[in-house]
């Protein structure tokens, strides 16, 4: 099967993205690369030689999608591993993540920083390694000593220049003139988005969720800059007077949104983030992780995500993967909706609508993927288990039977069924 060819997937229980009730013994008839039918099998009239697959008893999904992740190669997660490795190595590795998330049935992901990302986005393009659809935004600011640069902490003997040379996921920059700079520069390398880190990270002492990482002046540049551009603006903002301004300023998305103190999102915040249409990506899985693993979130950052939710905020799923011993790729992308339901008490349809839909909309992508619509890239996934009886069902690979992006079957000979969870 190739993407050219036209051929049918007959039987499935279809869950489409949209929102709707499940289709059950469905068609769905692929060319080039696009769904160019969507019916029950029973009125479906398929041309002569078309191809068939039967897929009776299996349930057909779009395919999925991670508004968060870092493609790094990171063997760790202290500042000295990620300096130290050379940055071949890290590529190397990072070829690996984007295939693991590919195998778990994500089809496009949007990246939160990468050194690497514009450069897998290509590879995997132009058909040289196997991976997502990736919305690139290379390495986007953070404040000098801020959550992307780990100089001060250890660090502060090895010459500045080569540390951050290294750095993975983002590059200090300070002071508004040498901001916009950065972000037409950024533009120039053909980012898909910008994101910038507008407060801590709570990577030491001194990153603070807390504080405030950009002035007003500063935010305000970096905003328009993208924005003048047409590129939106995806921003790592974890406490409520910084909320508070990147609303204000328009941003596109707020990333984690949530606070070491436990603020939460008031019904005031809540209310204009729906009105501008401002996604909220909540990465609730990174917050059980290694090394620093919470138990349960704190109730009020609950509280303030349902709220959110409840009042119209498009909540997304992102994993915000970024080592793969701590936070191993693909199985950490799936498990984000199964923390949808259980600690935000997401339906199960909800969770796959944060993940495929919304996210969708949220990378631009929703006139050609997110949903199984006529005239829509042929990205789909097929499981063995009913995600709406238990989301964990997309967590287990052996579940995924295909996975189909712009109508090509990946990891043809069925290696996704056979493959152990990393
Ligand atoms: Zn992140």
């Amino acid at each position: 099967m190739t993407s050219s060819d036209e051929y049918a997937l007959l039987g499935a229980t279809l869950i489409d993205g949209s929102g709707g009730p499940p289709l059950k013994d469905s068609a769905v008839v692929v060319k080039n690369a696009r769904i160019i039918e969507v019916a029950e099998r029973k009125v479906i009239r398929l041309r002569e030689g078309v191809q068939t697959l039967d897929l009776t008893g299996l349930f057909l999904l779009p395919g999925l999608i991670d508004c968060h992740i870092h493609f790094i190669g990171v063997s760790g997660w202290q500042p000295i591993d990620w300096i130290t490795e050379s940055n071949y190595m890290e590529a190397i590795r990072a070829v690996a993540e984007v295939r693991a998330v590919l195998e778990h049935g994500f089809t496009t992901v949007r990246s939160a920083g990468s050194r690497y990302d514009l450069h897998l986005r290509r590879a995997i393009s132009e058909g040289t390694i196997p991976g997502p659809r990736i919305r690139a935004c290379g390495l986007g600011p953070c404040r000098s000593s801020g959550h992307g640069d780990p100089v001060p902490r250890d660090l502060y003997d090895i010459p500045e220049d080569w540390v951050r040379s290294s750095l993975p996921w983002a590059q200090p920059c300070d002071g508004v003139e040498d901001l916009r700079k950065l972000i037409r520069r950024l533009i120039g390398q053909n980012v898909d988005h910008i994101k910038f880190w507008a407060t801590g990270g709570g990577f030491w002492s001194r990153d603070r969720m807390r504080d405030s990482h950009y002035s007003v002046e500063e935010m305000t540049v970096i905003v328009e800059e993208a924005h003048m551009f047409g590129l939106r603006v995806m921003c790592h903002a974890e406490n409520m007077e910084a909320i508070r301004k990147i609303v204000d300023l328009g941003v596109d998305s707020i990333e984690h949104g949530d606070n070491e103190e436990g603020q939460e999102l008031d019904a005031e915040i809540c209310k204009k983030m729906a009105d501008k249409n401002i996604f909220l990506c909540p990465t609730i899985g990174v917050n059980f992780a290694e090394p620093d693993c919470m138990e349960k979130l704190p109730e009020p950052i609950v509280a303030g995500y349902q709220r959110a939710h409840s009042l119209g905020v498009k909540i997304i799923a992102g994993s915000d993967s970024y080592a793969a011993p701590v936070t191993p790729y693909g199985i950490s992308s799936s498990r984000e909706l199964g923390c949808l339901v259980e600690v935000l008490e997401f339906t199960p349809m909800e969770a796959i609508i944060a993940a495929t839909k919304h996210a969708a909309q949220a990378c631009e992508l929703d006139e050609v993927t997110g949903s199984i619509e006529v005239g829509k890239y042929a990205d789909m996934i097929v499981i063995r288990r009913d995600p709406l009886s238990d989301i964990h069902a997309l967590e287990q690979k052996q579940n995924l039977v295909y996975v189909f992006k712009e109508g090509r079957p990946m990891f043809e000979g069925s290696e996704i069924s056979r493959g152990e969870d990393r």
